[in-house]
């Protein structure tokens, strides 16, 4: 169907994420969500919720939240910006900072995302290739740019770069800003944010979706310099408001509050994680180091595709990216030992 307003569209190809099933008994390890729940306070606020509250509209500039954000990682409230989710952070980051006509660099193979988003805004851009070992080249990032951003650690290769690394591009690249994606930095890797204070070109995006078990309340936030977080807030004054929900601001916060939990669940997670690759190695699967909730595995002699299909059928879902250089690989999320159990012994009989 062709109608004569179709020329004036904007043409986008949609970012693709996981496949969220809504019903029946599944083991999810495709979207890197958490397997264990919010910190318990959480729950208990939750029931307890003053919904005639919900009458009003929330407080556009999210100083509960900042706050306590910016005490939990040593920061002042004006270097903390918050949104819906780290997506919400980052394509707003775009939107902001990366309005220059020369290009945009990032990864060949990293977070897809990034790719859209300069799509969506007509930002030109550069994808550098990964080196043969799926590893990030910091040479490809001492060129003329408009901006950077590098998911630290990458996905869905679950490397991390070591931070003198990322200082060199940092500090190489004082007229772009250089975005640090650290979505899954709780789980290994060393953190930008210690650099935040010397150089005021970074600025480092987290999300609550992955190490704080929040994924369904959209929580994503911004640190950096002090003027990158009132151009954040300038945009998405001029776009919306009111972005972050109420009990995603209560909600959010409270979490923030239980560090205890916070850390046993990371704990167990990358324990889990260790285990887990060392039975599949002993499969005949090849491991990228992780640095993260997840691994990224390619297998001897059994195909990526078939191997996700076959699990796939018996209800037990992980990630297969049919893209160039990583279409033998699956990107597995960790679950609960109990998960990781079941994902091993139908995984051992695929193989057979
Ligand atoms: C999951 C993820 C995000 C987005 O997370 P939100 O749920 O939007 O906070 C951003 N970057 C990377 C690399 C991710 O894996």
């Amino acid at each position: 169907m062709s109608f004569k307003w179709m020329k004036n569209v904007r043409e986008v190809t949609p970012y693709v994420p996981g496949e969220q099933p809504q019903q029946g008994r599944v083991i999810k390890l495709n979207t890197n969500e958490n397997p264990y729940p919010p910190a318990p306070e959480v729950a208990r606020l939750a029931k307890e919720m003053d919904t005639d509250k919900y009458r009003l509209y929330p407080d556009p500039e999210v100083t509960e939240l900042c706050d306590v954000l910016a005490d939990y990682y040593e920061v002042k409230p004006e270097n903390v910006f918050v949104g819906v989710g780290s997506d919400d952070v980052l394509a707003m980051s775009f939107l902001t900072f990366f309005n220059s006509e020369k290009p945009v660099l990032f990864p060949n193979i990293t977070y897809s995302f990034y790719e859209v988003w300069a799509d969506l805004f007509k930002i030109p851009y550069i994808m550098q290739a990964l080196d043969t070992d799926f590893r990030i080249k910091t040479e490809d990032y001492q060129v003329p740019n408009g901006g950077i951003v590098i998911a630290n650690p990458n996905a869905p290769t679950s490397i991390a770069m070591p931070l003198c690394e990322i200082e060199k591009i940092v500090s190489a690249n004082e007229e772009s800003v250089v975005i640090i994606d650290e979505a899954y930095i709780d789980f290994g890797g060393e953190s930008a944010l210690s650099l935040v204070n010397k150089y005021d070109n970074l600025l480092v995006v987290r999300t609550f979706s992955k190490s704080r078990s929040m994924a369904g309340m959209r929580i994503g936030f911004a640190i950096g310099n002090e003027e990158l977080i009132k151009a954040l807030n300038a945009v998405k004054g001029s776009y919306n408001s009111y972005t972050m929900n109420m009990p995603s601001i209560i909600l959010g916060s409270e979490s923030v509050k239980d560090d205890a939990y916070f850390k046993e669940t990371i704990g167990k997670i990358v324990a889990t994680r260790e285990r887990t690759i060392a039975a599949m190695k002993k499969m005949g699967f090849s491991i990228l180091e992780s640095s993260t909730n997840f691994i990224f595995a390619t297998h001897e002699a059994v195909p990526a595709k078939k191997i996700f299909d076959e699990l796939r059928n018996q209800n037990i879902y992980v990630r297969y990216f049919n893209k160039p250089l990583i279409d033998n690989y699956l990107r597995i999320s960790i679950g609960t030992d109990e998960e990781m159990a079941a994902f091993l012994e139908k995984l051992a009989s695929i193989l057979k």
